[in-house]
């Protein structure tokens, strides 16, 4: 413990800075913890025994290190949330380092966005190139949070998968153990990089992952929390469901791909979407998560986003536009078998869409054009499915002598609110019209 002395005039542990504050490759609070213990060669273990555990106030967590029990290290999957656990190891780092900002490390401000529910993955996954890079440049290893959410499987910069096994030992790797060194396997202490080629990922993947990624980048860097009250996500759908959708939730439902109770609970505030969720209705409205927020909001919050918009903007103005090779992207997502939206286009080429829309309006509009009609036709042959099954359900409720009604036709397709929508039922009225059994006020 004479490490720790020597400082303890002004801090008990160093103050060291975390990395990434405020950027969306910040750190996380579990590689805070272990590159604190390996700048004072404590192993981590140590370090959470001797000072961490007993400034915790928790009696089970004293009892279990005592008596060389793992309890801090079960629950460490959730360190990096906003739970009790995760808010109070800030708290005695903070203490202990003298810091104020290590709730940056944690998802602390997404607390109103996202439930914990199936948030965290369960063992820890990285890019190797990432450690690579860092140790062949002497920089300091460490693991950002977005590493650990679930839904992030890629790194974006090096495009290839997270790995989860060390390419040495094969084994899988937890969250936070007792003995842990910055960028090395806990089980077998190798480097966590790989020599083999990093795995390519396939363009439709690529779509659904970067997108994934660049939300979730985004919510972790912004400097604000304002935006996410929960009850925008039921007013947003809401809005959604009537603007759109005709006040008609199994259709809506259906265009997301769940099932509707899920999203009648979501509308209703019930429930929230998990961040999965989220990431796959703003997926499907080709939108973004922070622009899913930003409308019907309040001045305060739609100023943060205009800075946050701002900002990345000149980012990308920054970044040369390198105009051939854009160019060619363009004319291949143009030409690809599946029709992607320009939000999806945006993100695959790695540009804003504005940047985009201002360099190349033939191509971005051309996109989106194709898009939309590959979307209105998927929603034409629903209908014209639909309007066969009616006719089928018609004319046997016909043969069978009973008046088709829309309960009827409803009961013999099987498909409750069947005739609700529109179109729909006034195919139903042709059919009765044709067959001359309609008496003007659409029996039921
Ligand atoms: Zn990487
Ligand atoms: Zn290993």
């Amino acid at each position: 413990m004479e490490v720790l002395t020597i400082q303890a005039s002004r801090s008990i542990l160093y103050n060291i800075d975390p990395i990434g504050i405020e950027t969306g490759l910040v750190e996380s609070l579990c590689s805070y913890l272990i590159r604190l213990s390996y700048e004072h060669n404590l192993n981590v273990g140590h370090l959470v025994n001797k000072l961490v555990v007993p400034e915790l106030h928790k009696d089970y967590l004293e009892r279990s290190s005592k008596y060389g029990g793992n309890s801090f290290f079960e629950g460490a999957k959730t360190i990096n949330g906003y739970k009790d656990n995760s808010t109070e190891l800030v708290r005695v780092l903070e203490e202990l380092t003298t810091r104020i900002d290590l709730a940056n490390l944690t998802l602390f401000k997404l607390k109103d966005l996202v439930p914990l529910r199936n948030l965290f993955k369960e063992t820890f996954s990285w890019c190797p190139e990432c450690i690579k890079n860092w140790n062949d440049n002497n920089k300091s290893i460490y693991y950002p949070l977005i590493w650990y959410l679930k839904p992030v499987q890629i790194c974006f910069k090096h495009k290839c998968y997270l790995i989860d096994k060390c390419p040495a030992c094969y084994k899988k790797t937890d969250i936070l153990r007792r003995q842990m060194i910055p960028g090395h396997c806990p089980n077998c202490f190798n480097l966590l990089i790989q020599d083999e080629a990093i795995e390519e990922i396939n363009n439709l993947e690529w779509q659904w992952h970067t997108f994934v990624y660049l939300n979730i980048e985004s919510l972790i860097g912004l400097n604000s929390s304002k935006l996410f009250v929960k009850e925008n996500i039921s007013k947003q759908l809401n809005y959604i469901n009537q603007d759109l959708f005709s006040d008609n939730i199994p259709n809506f439902a259906r265009f997301l791909g769940i099932p509707k109770s899920t999203l009648r609970a979501w509308i209703k505030s019930e429930n929230i979407p998990t961040l999965d969720g989220l990431l796959m209705v703003c997926f499907k409205l080709d939108t973004t998560i922070l622009e899913f927020f930003s409308k019907n909001l309040p001045n305060v919050t739609i100023s943060h986003l205009v800075e946050k918009t701002k900002t990345s903007k000149e980012k990308v103005i920054r970044r040369r536009l390198d105009f051939v090779s854009i160019e060619n992207s363009l004319n291949e997502v143009l030409i690809c078998d599946q029709p992607i939206s320009m939000v999806a286009t945006a993100k695959i080429i790695g540009r804003d869409k504005r940047v985009l829309y201002s360099n190349f309006p033939e191509y971005c509009k051309q996109i989106s054009k194709r898009y939309r009609e590959y979307i209105n036709l998927e929603s034409k042959q629903r209908i014209e499915e639909l309007k066969k099954e009616i006719q089928i359900a018609f004319y046997s409720l016909v043969n069978e002598g009973i008046y088709p009604s829309s309960e009827k036709i409803q009961m013999k397709t099987n498909k409750r609110g069947l005739l609700k929508e529109r179109v729909l039922q006034e195919y139903w009225r042709d059919l009765l019209v044709m067959n001359s059994l309609y008496n003007g006020k659409g029996r039921k």
